[in-house]
């Protein structure tokens, strides 16, 4: 099947040349396996071709690896893993090739590394980093990358020239802090893939989203896609003008200053609470629901982060670290009653 042409761009110093728009594996998980991987097959057909994944996204890398079987070798393909230590990083090396069916991952990135301390323990001796250095060498790994939702974690990885790409939370909601970072990134000559675009479902705009993000050139958005209108609705948008009007500008603004107030970024920097509140997943409930499976959402270990709301007092601790001031009280209020409506309603 012979692929669309689309816009292109080179992504950092890995050199390759991928697709202007990327294809975020979380809500794949989410229809039957063969819409699944026709979705992917769409994605493939229009011209998209860098896919990221991780293999803590359940099915995703799975599902991926079977809708890309014959095709390898036109497609980018990055995904995330464990790193609590060199052993984890080799655990989940070896089951992502295994799930997406390759002897090598273009690009591996240590998923999640949230707070400073972490991202220092990956350089301790025979650590994590250590151990994805020697898969480079092996070949298995061809480039390395890193994700963060904290700041301070990917600005000491792009200055310290050791990673090729990093991925962060980039929309038109989420971006002063996120802007610096870009221009760093561009300084260093490392990828930036920029995650959520579309604040995880939450701006329903995806063209006003889409167009605020492709502004930067040196940012490749990752946004999830579940349906092939999706696809086939990312796609015309990129391939249209994109200039962007005063009328939009204006909407934009409208759309930052009514989620601006209530999208948690997921920094992290309000926990832990004394109470135990897992307060940084209750947050973004209503982007768990848009995104993640229903098995997921069902899951204990998901019924008791919500649950721990329940033992909120009230402190306001958590307020007074939160840098975008965030009502993060009344929001874990607000989102236990979601959920459970939610769940009641099996949607
Ligand atoms: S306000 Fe609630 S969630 Fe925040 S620190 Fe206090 S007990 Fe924890
Ligand atoms: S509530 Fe605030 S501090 Fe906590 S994760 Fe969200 S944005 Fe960060």
């Amino acid at each position: 099947m012979e692929a669309f042409s689309i816009k292109k761009m080179i992504l950092g110093k890995t050199r390759l040349e991928v697709s202007r728009v990327g294809f975020g594996g979380i809500p794949i998980q989410r229809p039957s396996e063969n819409e699944a991987i026709r979705v992917v097959q769409r994605a493939v057909q229009l011209g998209i071709n860098f896919f990221d994944t991780s293999v803590g996204y359940g099915t995703s890398e799975p599902r991926i690896g079977k809708a890309l079987q014959g095709q390898r070798e036109e497609v980018v393909l990055a995904t995330k893993g464990g790193w609590r230590d060199g052993e984890m990083v080799q655990g989940s090396l070896r089951v992502s090739l295994e799930q997406l069916k390759t002897d090598y991952i273009d690009i591996w990135q240590f998923h999640n590394v949230s707070s400073l301390d972490t991202y220092s323990s990956l350089f301790r001796t025979d650590g994590p980093m250590e151990a994805a250095i020697e898969a480079l060498s092996e070949g298995t790994i061809l480039h390395l990358g890193i994700s963060s939702h904290s700041l301070e974690v990917a600005r000491e990885a792009v200055i310290s020239d050791q990673f090729d790409t990093i991925q962060f939370p980039f929309n038109l909601v989420y971006r002063n802090a996120a802007e610096e970072l870009i221009d760093l990134a561009k300084k260093h000559d490392v990828g930036f893939i920029g995650m959520k675009p579309f604040a995880g479902g939450m701006i329903p705009r995806a063209k006003l989203a889409l167009k605020y993000v492709l502004q930067f050139e040196n940012v490749l958005p990752d946004p999830g896609f579940e349906t092939i209108e999706q696809v086939e609705e990312i796609v015309s948008i990129i391939e249209s003008p994109l200039n962007i009007t005063r009328k939009e500008h204006a909407e934009m603004e409208l759309i930052r200053t009514e989620l601006g107030t209530k999208f948690c970024r997921q920094c992290g920097y309000c926990q832990p609470c004394p109470n135990g509140v897992s307060i940084s997943l209750i947050m973004i409930a209503p982007v768990m629901w848009n995104l993640w499976p229903l098995e997921s959402l069902s899951s204990n270990w998901y019924n008791e982060a919500i649950e721990s709301g329940t033992r909120c007092v009230q402190c306001g601790e958590c307020e007074a670290k939160c840098p975008y001031q965030l009502p993060i009280r009344e929001m874990i209020k607000e989102n236990m009653i979601f959920h459970s409506k939610r769940k009641e309603a099996g949607n």
